[in-house]
């Protein structure tokens, strides 16, 4: 099914909006942007619009899809679903009614746990009141540097289930990373043809950070060409901890 995910610490994803624009040196090998334009050449619908040529591309300009709100209705089965996976949701163009509308699906259709990821921390804070936080939202951030530890900040603001970190690609060490609040971390290296290698220790710290903090900690890839050039064994091992407490609920249904 084209919205089964390859992700590793995701089952499906849920796109009601696409496009988005980089804010970050973490975005400079977007592979939404990159696969946009693809989308676009081939046709596909909710990929025809396009962002500005300085921050986005072909087929990427920050769209809305009413149309797609009543996906997660339909599906049978309860899912693990990464909701827009080709943008983000917190993005200035997305109409604050239009989260709303996507945070009231979620709460109506409770057999399913949502994961959404931001680079938009700041908004995320400003609208974190206004919304409804159903035990099946996980709220996370980005934190692929040390100049965006910040995003962590307004995070912990959010009174979601379970709060988490993607710190993929990391383009450094993270030792002044506070865990306070968070209950899990993604570390993952960067794929493509531009990619950045990571170091081991920069993952060796995260991993040991989560360690002394009490977080869940989730090694998906070392990357490379591909995502999967480099495997995802760390010190002998994969590392495949998930956030413990609301989240098992939600994935045990
Ligand atoms: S915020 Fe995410 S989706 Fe948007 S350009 Fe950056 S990496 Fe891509």
């Amino acid at each position: 099914m084209a919205d089964r995910s390859s992700i590793e610490w995701t089952e499906a994803t849920w796109n009601p909006t696409t496009g988005c624009d980089r804010v970050a040196s973490g975005c400079d090998n977007c592979y939404a942007l990159a696969l946009a334009k693809r989308l676009k050449a081939m046709g596909a619908g909710k990929y025809q619009n396009d962002g500005d040529p300085r921050t986005s591309g072909p087929g990427f300009g920050v769209t809305i899809h009413p149309e797609s709100l009543d996906i997660p209705r339909r599906w049978k089965s309860s899912r693990v679903v990464f909701v827009n996976s080709m943008s983000d949701l917190f993005h200035a163009k997305v109409p604050k009614d239009f989260v709303h509308q996507v945070f009231q699906v979620m709460a109506e259709t409770p057999q399913h746990t949502y994961q959404i990821l931001t680079k938009r921390s700041h908004r995320l804070a400003r609208l974190a009141s206004e919304l409804v936080w159903p035990p099946n939202v996980w709220m996370g951030v980005s934190v692929e540097s040390a100049d965006v530890l910040d995003r962590a900040d307004h995070l912990r603001e959010v009174p979601a289930a379970v709060r988490f970190l993607s710190c993929e690609p990391l383009l450094g060490p993270l030792p002044r990373l506070d865990l306070t609040g968070i209950d899990w971390v993604i570390a993952g290296g960067e794929s493509g043809p531009h990619h950045r290698p990571v170091h081991p220790d920069w993952v060796r710290g995260l991993r040991d950070h989560c360690a002394e903090q009490g977080s869940a900690f989730f090694f998906k890839q070392w990357g490379g060409r591909t995502p999967k050039t480099g495997g995802r064994v760390l010190d002998g091992r994969t590392w495949d901890e998930r956030p413990s407490h609301a989240a098992q609920a939600c994935l045990s249904r």
